[in-house]
């Protein structure tokens, strides 16, 4: 192989903030499947322009189980994918990328949150320094991906949040912190990130 390959080793990588999006982003609506039913937060365009501007890539990753259990099809999920970005756009803010698991868990996939599939594929597209990265969502799966993943993980209190809470206490692996919005995460994201 020849030798001017010196230009690789200056590819830089930017970190990101993995978000989950029901219950996170835009309110939970259970198995959520038609546009109609997407409602962003009031901090949440807000919350990802601040994370922009902080310098990390925003990305969504969403597991979305009802494509698996037959409830809804990959085509009615673009549709709510494509409504969630027309309104974050309304709202003057844009996502870096976005990303979905369309499976069960029986399915064994290595997407389906906490498996890291999702982040990995994320990384390689958009050249992402997962040690500086952050995960937030509502569930306990969604801060285990970022410790799976290297980084670090929030859990809000927003959409199954409460109800999640319980559920830490049985897990070895715990949160960075417990937020009480994606707002509240991402001061803490932005001034956890300065201390490192
Ligand atoms: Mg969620
Ligand atoms: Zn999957």
């Amino acid at each position: 192989m020849g030798k001017n390959n010196s230009k690789k080793n200056k590819k830089t990588l930017t970190p990101a903030v993995f978000l989950d999006r029901d219950g996170t982003v835009i309110f939970d609506r259970n198995y959520l499947s038609s546009p109609k039913q997407v409602k962003l937060y009031a901090y949440a365009a807000d919350s990802i322009n601040k994370l922009r501007n902080a310098g990390f890539k925003v990305i969504v990753v969403t597991n979305q189980s009802g494509v698996g259990r037959g409830m809804f099809t990959q085509k009615d999920l673009k549709k709510v994918n494509d409504k969630f970005i027309f309104l974050l756009k309304k709202s003057g803010a844009k996502i870096d990328g976005l990303y979905y698991c369309p499976h069960i868990d029986e399915d064994k996939c290595l997407c389906r949150k906490p498996n890291t599939g999702m982040v990995l594929q994320a990384a390689k597209d958009h050249g992402i320094d997962l040690k500086n990265s952050y995960t937030v969502g509502d569930s306990v799966r969604d801060y285990l991906l970022g410790n799976n993943s290297g980084g670090k993980g929030v859990l809000v209190l927003t959409g199954h949040g409460k109800k999640q809470v319980e559920k830490v206490k049985n897990e070895k692996i715990k949160p960075l912190s417990v937020c009480k919005t994606l707002k509240h995460a991402t001061e803490l994201i932005i001034n956890d990130a300065k201390k490192t």
